[in-house]
């Protein structure tokens, strides 16, 4: 496995002595590579071929090999080495457009489909966990939405209660001087606990559903990059770094790594990255005395910060600064440190034990895609919430191709927008970063409508 331990850009003293720049997850599930077929030969052709070796790919090639298909996953990266086990493992109904937003754009009942699906997949992934036996600290430990002023609680006030009356989800509000019982700060003005949400080990998860894709058949290769797949019905020839193959059908499940060489698609998703920061290990009992219910933590900004205790040892895992244009996490560690610092003040003088980053896809309506296009399948664009989507689109893509009886997505249409001149090449995401921020601090001085929670 290559570890990065990088020269930190963050004071010696501010390093724990078991620091490194690597995703915290992977001291218990580290990428590893595959069924140790990398050096093996290709197969010349396979009943489906699944680009991308993530969530998506890997739970469309349990289901495949399951019911007896000939799958293989390429994956130009070590099988993990993409977002998969590089998230904060949040697991929530979470989309970029609220309720209210929805239904004034496209009628009330499409916003009610919309916010269904995505507790179908919510609640998809506790059912895979369970019927599978993947040990991966799956729990509903609920989640608490921070405001950032009294404007944004009100405004996420509204959007809870507009998404309890329209489909039924519970939530309960904080009000500010009750705010300690769950989060010892007092950077926030109060929030709201949504109780039906939970967290998972992304590392654990995603090595259970390779280990199982696996033992159903599935043939992993790694360090395999795909450049071309030739379009249309019927069987497909993919050309990769390491030769080509047939397939009878293929699945685009690359995210946030869409190479350009996948052309239409990375044409419609926009990259961008995730940071997050673990500290040491924190001595027992402080992250009872600062996160009392041990939840997952976010605030109502469009850029948020979210905190959440490791599942497996006494640590704090914080992210923020989400598309910062920076390949790796250490211009960022001490700012992160110092916020997650200033959130949490009994943290004092923490030292940090991981930093990492990863990609992401945004898309240019806010919404995740799944579908076929010429003659490809795809699930893509999962806004930073793919651990449940991606599950989802997984699982329906594989359903499609076994012509199995499927409900429709709300979320395949015909429309995946791009945009004019747009090739895969995020340049504007540092602005668009900045726009939100201006958007949120409208917000904070005035009541705005619509806004998305993170429910
Ligand atoms: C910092 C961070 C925090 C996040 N937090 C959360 C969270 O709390 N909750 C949540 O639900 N989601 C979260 N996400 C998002 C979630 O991790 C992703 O949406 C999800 O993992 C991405 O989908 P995936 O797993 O299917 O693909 P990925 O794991 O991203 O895998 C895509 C793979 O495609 C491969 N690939 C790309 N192009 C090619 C090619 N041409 N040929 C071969 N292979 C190719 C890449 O190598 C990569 O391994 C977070 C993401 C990040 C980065």
């Amino acid at each position: 496995m290559r570890q990065m331990i990088r020269k930190p850009s963050l004071p010696e003293t501010l390093l724990a002595d078991d620091f490194r720049e690597e995703p915290y997850w992977w001291a218990a599930a580290s990428p590893k590579q595959g069924d140790g077929s990398a050096q093996a030969d290709l197969p010349r052709k396979a009943d489906v071929a699944i680009i991308g070796g993530g969530i998506t790919g890997m739970v469309a090639a349990l289901d495949l090999a399951r019911a007896g298909a000939e799958v293989v996953v390429l994956d130009a990266q070590d099988i993990g080495e993409g977002a998969a086990r590089r998230s904060a493992g949040f697991l929530g109904r979470t989309l970029k457009r609220s309720v209210d937003w929805l239904a004034h754009a496209h009628g009330r009942s499409h916003a009610v489909q919309v916010y269904r699906e995505l507790d179908a997949a919510l609640k998809g992934v506790a059912a895979l966990v369970e019927a599978e036996g993947i040990d991966c600290h799956h729990t509903l430990c609920g989640r608490f939405v921070a405001a950032n002023s009294p404007a944004h609680f009100r405004a996420m006030i509204a959007d809870l209660e507009a998404m309890r009356r329209e489909v039924g989800f519970d939530y309960m509000v904080v009000e500010k001087h009750e705010q300690h019982r769950e989060i010892v700060s007092d950077r926030y003005f109060g929030g709201a606990v949504i109780p039906d949400l939970g967290s998972i080990h992304p590392g654990l998860y995603h090595e259970g559903l390779v280990r199982r894709a696996q033992q159903a058949g599935a043939r992993l290769h790694p360090f395999t990059a795909v450049e071309r797949v030739q379009p249309g019905e019927g069987p497909k020839r993919i050309t990769t770094s390491r030769g080509s193959l047939t397939a009878r059908e293929v699945v685009v499940a690359t995210n946030g790594y869409t190479s350009r060489g996948l052309g239409w698609h990375a044409r419609r998703v926009i990259p961008f990255r995730g940071f997050i920061i673990a500290t040491e290990m924190l001595p027992a009992g402080l992250i009872e005395r600062v996160l009392p219910r041990r939840r997952t933590y976010l605030d109502t900004r469009i850029n948020i910060d979210f905190i959440r205790p490791a599942p497996d040892s006494n640590r704090i895992l914080f992210g923020g600064s989400t598309g910062t244009p920076s390949d790796t996490a250490m211009p960022l560690a001490a700012t992160l440190r110092d916020r997650l610092v200033s959130i949490l003040p009994d943290l004092g003088g923490v030292r940090l034990s991981r930093a990492w980053t990863g990609q992401c896809a945004g898309t240019f309506d806010f919404m995740p895609h799944v579908g076929k296009h010429d003659g490809v399948h795809f699930g893509l664009g999962y806004n930073f919430a793919g651990i449940p989507i991606g599950t989802h689109f997984g699982r329906l893509i594989a359903r499609r191709i076994l012509g199995r009886p499927h409900t429709p997505s709300v979320f395949e249409t015909s429309r995946f927008p791009t945009a004019p001149f747009y090739s895969g090449s995020p340049w504007f995401v540092p602005l668009a970063m900045r726009y939100f921020d201006w958007h949120d601090k409208r917000i904070a001085a005035e009541h705005g409508p619509g806004r998305a929670v993170r429910a």
